[in-house]
């Protein structure tokens, strides 16, 4: 298998003031394709530090994928660097000049700046890659069967040369020796990592050929992920992964289809033809952001409030003022009368409630900082949820909105728990 190794260029990725998203765009691009980055290298705009994690690239990797510094400015030195340390005289492209300046006059008026023509500058031998969604193409040098790719720092205008360009240059040079790998997500969600795996590891055979299985958790849930690298034959590695997910069996109360809960969510309803509003207290509108995320999702979702204050819950939601003044806001009859409150306000045939104490303050001895309760009501039933959620407010919200998002698919989809 062909290996790739990374070198990202930039100042502001070692102070930290921008995160390196594009190592990480890379990385997911050259996997998929089947010649995986095997190291990856972060350099200051300096010609030198440039020069040397190039030529470490080269020696220990067949191709070589700079981004960073091809822009017109002079601290842009990433094609003159590598144009020396290959030993390849810069010249001027006509072709590349002739498409700069016709976009330059698309989108600008005035004189085209002198300094945009050091964008039109190519490595001799290299070959241009076309970028359809900035000025500066990429460059692509051939070094003794190894390779070299300048690409763009603007994570917009590298996902474009990735998908497109690089995509295509690394399926001709290395036709033959790629071997992409073939991936099965089970996504889950309210199951702790550690309960997870003793489950999947009581239900998966022992043997297990070439499937690897890593487990992914986020704040939303953990992922499994099965994989064959190396694939042998693709239907075989599609049979092994097919036997892997089965032996997962009723796994199906965490488990969900789709990239994101939404979705399955959204599927649900669209199945039963029910609409859906929600009520939120601790969330904040999260689970409303979530949800309006989704296009598509006005044919099913009609509204949310916010009902931060007790004030608030009584008013929009008719919740009781004397439930409230003897149980608190934080409670399952609260979460209860929210989710109804919601479905009643919207006319909606399904509603959420969610109420918690996302902190850093407000917890006490019986309701420490972490606690939430959640309801959905659908139909004429009505089933509430809690549980303290570690993390700080942030990721307390977050598994909240997705808690209660559990809640409704499992109600939807008649999923016993
Ligand atoms: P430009 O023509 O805009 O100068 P360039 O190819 O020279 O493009 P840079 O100047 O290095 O690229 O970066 C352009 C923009 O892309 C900056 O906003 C920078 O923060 C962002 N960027 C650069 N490298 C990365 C990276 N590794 N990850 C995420 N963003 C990046
Ligand atoms: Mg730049």
């Amino acid at each position: 298998m062909p290996s790739t190794v990374v070198v990202t260029v930039g100042d502001e990725l070692l102070l930290g003031d921008t995160i390196d998203s594009n190592a990480a765009r890379i990385g997911r691009a050259l996997g998929d394709l089947g010649a995986p980055v095997v190291r990856r290298e972060t350099v200051g705009d300096r010609a030198p530090a440039i020069q040397a994690a190039v030529a470490r690239g080269l020696a220990d990797a067949d191709l070589v994928i700079v981004t960073g510094g091809l822009g017109p400015t002079p601290d842009d030195l990433t094609r003159e660097a590598v144009a020396e340390l290959l030993s390849r005289p810069l010249r001027s492209d006509p072709e590349v000049v002739e498409k700069l300046r016709a976009r330059f006059c698309a989108f600008s008026t005035g004189t085209f700046p002198e300094n945009n023509l050091r964008q039109a500058m190519v490595p001799e031998g290299a070959r241009v890659l076309p970028n359809a969604r900035g000025t500066a193409p990429g460059l692509a040098i051939e070094q003794g069967g190894r390779w070299v790719v300048l690409l763009q720092g603007v994570p917009r205008e590298l996902d474009g040369m990735l998908a497109g360009p690089v995509r295509e240059l690394v399926i001709e040079v290395f036709a033959g020796r790629l071997r992409p790998p073939v991936h099965r997500f089970v996504r889950t969600t309210g199951i702790a990592e550690s309960l997870l795996s003793e489950k999947v590891e009581a239900r998966l055979p022992t043997e297990r050929g070439p499937v690897r299985l890593a487990y992914l958790p986020s704040l939303r849930g953990v992922d499994l992920r099965f994989t064959v690298d190396d694939a042998i034959d693709a239907q075989e590695a599609k049979d092994w992964l097919h036997r892997m997910e089965a032996a997962l069996g009723d796994l199906a109360d965490y488990r969900f289809e789709g990239e994101d809960l939404v979705a399955a969510v959204a599927g649900a309803l669209e199945g039963s033809g029910r609409t859906l509003a929600a009520a939120e207290s601790c969330t904040g509108g999260l689970l409303a952001k979530r949800l309006t995320d989704r296009a598509g999702s006005s044919a099913w979702f009609l509204g949310g409030v916010v009902t931060y204050a007790d004030r608030a819950k009584v008013d929009q939601l008719g919740v009781d003022p004397g439930v409230l003044a003897r149980v608190g806001a934080v409670s399952e009859e609260v979460a209860r009368a929210m989710a109804t409150g919601a479905a009643r306000l919207f006319g909606a045939g399904a509603g959420v409630g969610i109420t918690g104490i996302a902190g850093p303050g407000g917890g006490t001895p019986e309701k420490p900082v972490g606690t939430v309760w959640w309801a959905a009501a659908v139909g004429e039933r009505v089933v509430a949820e809690t549980r303290v959620f570690p993390g700080d407010r942030e990721a307390v919200r977050e598994r909240s909105a997705q808690a209660a998002l559990h809640l409704l698919y499992r109600m939807l989809s008649g999923t016993p728990s």
